[in-house]
């Protein structure tokens, strides 16, 4: 029998993080029992009887690793930006789900312009956090409009004048008439450890950590 204290647990978002960090596991000789993209479970055992994964929305991963339930995660830095709280440590840039925060407005707006000429810019984003603090940076006033996806469609039916998204290919953007006018951040996705299991299962954690960064270089 494994004691709880001796299991590590894993928070992923099924999709592309998923996806990307099953080759790290790989890697280490781990396979998962049930493939959680046709499996209901939300907790998934692997070959290891000392690993376990936990199936989460991308933007609760942190969260689960917070607050302990989860030893260790990967999230977006896009995520990571958008939490709040300590107690996350963020040893590993996997250099998976590459793509970059962006502000885009529509095709033929001149958005220097429009900056210049002051007034309130509408933004709509799910990225409040990161777009706020980018436009105060840049001296820009804007109203930011939290949304939940779908942010393409923002600033082609008037809800806003520009969007901040992530982009990778460009191409949602174009199908929708929309340009990319200036970049953010560059995004990928970390690894994170709680402090709590780094103190208290670090034979378990840092094992699992030195593994991942192992296969990086
Ligand atoms: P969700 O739809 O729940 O946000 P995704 O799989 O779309 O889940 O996104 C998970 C993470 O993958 C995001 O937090 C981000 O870091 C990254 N990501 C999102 N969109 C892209 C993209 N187009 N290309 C590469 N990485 C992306
Ligand atoms: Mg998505």
């Amino acid at each position: 029998m494994v004691k709880s204290g001796d299991i590590v647990t894993m928070a992923l978002s099924k999709g592309r993080i998923l996806e990307d960090t099953l080759p790290f596991l790989e890697n280490m000789g781990i396979e998962l029992i049930d493939d959680p993209e046709k499996s209901r479970k939300l907790i998934i055992e692997t070959s290891d009887p000392r690993l376990r994964i936990i199936i989460v929305r991308a933007s609760d991963v942190p969260t689960y690793v917070q607050r302990g339930a989860a030893d260790i995660g990967v999230a977006g830095k896009d995520v990571l930006v958008e939490h709040d709280g300590d107690g996350l440590f963020e040893p590993l840039d996997l250099k998976i789900a590459q793509c970059k925060l962006m502000v885009a407005v529509r095709e033929g707006v001149d958005y220097d312009s429009v900056i210049r000429t002051g007034g309130r810019l509408r933004v709509a984003t799910k990225y409040v956090k990161a777009a706020r603090t980018h436009f105060a940076r840049k001296g820009v006033h804007v109203d930011l409009i939290k949304l939940y996806g779908s942010m393409e469609l923002a600033p082609l039916v008037g809800l806003a004048d520009a969007i901040v998204d992530l982009v990778s290919s460009g191409k949602t953007l174009q199908a929708n008439n929309l340009r990319a006018v200036e970049e953010i951040q560059q995004i990928s996705s970390r690894l994170i450890v709680s402090a709590a299991a780094l103190k208290l299962k670090h034979d378990l954690v840092q094992p699992i950590i030195d593994a991942f960064e192992r296969k990086l270089v």
